[in-house]
């Protein structure tokens, strides 16, 4: 038997972990297997900080599997191809009864594990992404829903009338027997950059991060969340994106400090619970929907659109050069820390698409080359909800005004200030679009608007309506 770890770098709440150690008991020494690679994730543009993170949770899965006699060979393959022919090998070779796998997401994956079977590889996979198993809320016709608060409220029901496994930690005792320490070989840890070293390991998030934010922060979410200066919310999405940190996990330790919470959805505290609904939502809609996966305008009316694609209003947008602050600072934001705020992400995808009429995929593009915690299903949903094109979306004429976005989110302007220091000398009252103050003091260290925002407005809507 040999257990195959994908994008679930975990030990704690990880199913097809579970099942291996319980058919594994009394068979020493067992083995895991987990594949590096790095053409097929610069295909899917996975982000060099994103790798790093995942070659960090690697060589700590190593060594957590160790304690349980499990051994995790870490395996060089270019592509998928490559890893269906090391399986099939490796299969006849150790005569593998079954290869053990939590399920992925999206197509090439799914295509993957279709050849594995096809190929004879004896594939078992569970699941352990989500907190409610994906296609089992479906609307009274036993279609996927389309609007996120119908979703939302079957959901809710399904979680509260069902009992979903939460399988724990499992420890050396729960594992094969002891003496087989000597026969494990931890391979050579996989090389790190350290360009992820901003974020602790998911062990140290779970003994601190969670429940601090669960004591500390959760119950200002509602309020503060939308304030990029503030450190509001949770930072748990690069955990969820690689699949170091157990989503059913979340919620039952959320459960336990707030009891109520599943019936209590105007409280401050579910704001919270809300958002990871979404991420379940944005994961039916890429199971239900595979063509997603492929970039496809979720909306069937958008599909035809001719998108203008400047390519130097484009590199003005990802260098944070558009002279709208609020924009900039966001835009370094993500370009040095490889994240970026939420309400920001809102703002600069709007304005990518409605005020510089560029294509959204340019913009998922490039979001998931930088973004430590880029996931197919949340970049994509983000996106067509930005650009009007998905399933749920804002409408087509409601272009966000970054400069009121400025103003309201950023009032005093300390997160612009943050990443913009050649702004941080201006008046709070003039930072969120300084360009006249700028002139008339002379002032001229920043670049001018690349688009006049009530002109884009009006040419954005004009677009969409033809
Ligand atoms: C254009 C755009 C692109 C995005 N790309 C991604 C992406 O690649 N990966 C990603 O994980 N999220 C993405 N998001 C969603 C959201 O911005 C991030 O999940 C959030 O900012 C992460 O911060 P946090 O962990 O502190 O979230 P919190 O506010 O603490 O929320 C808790 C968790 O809920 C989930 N969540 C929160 N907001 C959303 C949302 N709007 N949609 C789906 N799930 C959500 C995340 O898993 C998050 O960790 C995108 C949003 C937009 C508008």
């Amino acid at each position: 038997m040999l257990l195959w770890f994908r994008n679930d770098i975990r030990i704690h709440d990880n199913p097809a972990l579970d099942y291996f150690l319980e058919q594994h008991k009394g068979v020493d020494p067992a083995q895991a297997i987990f594949f590096v690679s790095e053409k097929q994730w610069l295909a899917h543009d996975w982000s060099t900080i994103k790798i790093d993170f995942i070659k960090r949770h690697v060589n700590a899965l190593a060594e957590q599997l160790l304690a349980l006699n499990v051994s995790l060979q870490v395996v060089h393959c270019d592509d998928f191809s490559e890893q269906v022919s090391f399986l099939k090998n490796y299969c006849q070779q150790h005569n593998v009864s079954e290869v053990v796998a939590n399920k992925e997401l999206e197509v090439n994956e799914n295509q993957r594990d279709k050849s594995c079977l096809e190929q004879g590889i004896p594939l078992r996979m569970f699941e352990s992404d989500v907190i409610v198993e994906k296609g089992k809320v479906l609307n009274k016709s036993g279609e996927m829903y389309k609007v996120f608060t119908p979703f939302k409220r079957a959901w809710l029901t399904y979680v509260k009338q069902h009992s979903f496994p939460y399988l724990g930690k499992p420890s050396p005792k729960d594992s094969t027997t002891p003496n087989s320490q000597a026969a494990l070989t931890l391979n050579t840890p996989l090389h790190c950059s350290n360009e992820s070293a901003a974020w602790p390991l998911a062990e140290q998030v779970e003994q601190e991060v969670i429940p601090d934010f669960y004591r500390y922060k959760v119950a200002g979410y509602g309020q503060k969340r939308d304030f990029p200066a503030i450190k509001a919310t949770s930072g748990l999405s690069p955990y969820l994106a690689i699949g170091a940190i157990s989503p059913r996990y979340l919620l039952l330790l959320f459960i336990q400090r707030f009891p109520d919470i599943l019936v209590a959805s105007d409280s401050e505290e579910f704001t919270w619970l809300n958002e990871l609904i979404w991420r379940e939502f944005y994961r039916n809609l890429v199971f239900h929907q595979q063509s997603l996966s492929k970039h496809q305008c979720f909306n069937p009316k958008y599909r035809t659109m001719i998108w203008p694609n400047d390519p130097e209003l484009f590199q003005a947008w990802c260098q944070g050069k558009t002279g709208y602050p609020l924009v900039d600072a966001a835009m370094r934001q993500l370009n040095q820390t490889g994240w970026m705020h939420n309400r920001l992400r809102m703002v600069v995808a709007s304005f990518l698409t409605k005020h510089l009429l560029i294509d959204w995929r340019w913009g998922e593009k490039y979001f998931m080359q930088q973004l430590i915690d880029g996931d197919l299903a949340s970049n994509n949903g983000g996106w067509q909800w930005a650009a009007s094109t998905g399933c749920d979306a804002q409408p087509y004429f409601r272009v966000f005004n970054p400069i009121r976005q400025s103003e309201r989110f950023d009032p005093k302007g300390t997160f612009i200030r943050k990443y913009m220091p050649e702004l941080a000398k201006l008046p709070d009252k003039e930072i969120h679009f300084p360009h006249q103050y700028m002139a008339k003091e002379k002032l001229s260290s920043y670049w001018p608007a690349i688009v006049d925002h009530k002109q884009a407005r009006l040419a954005a809507l004009e677009f969409y309506r033809v």
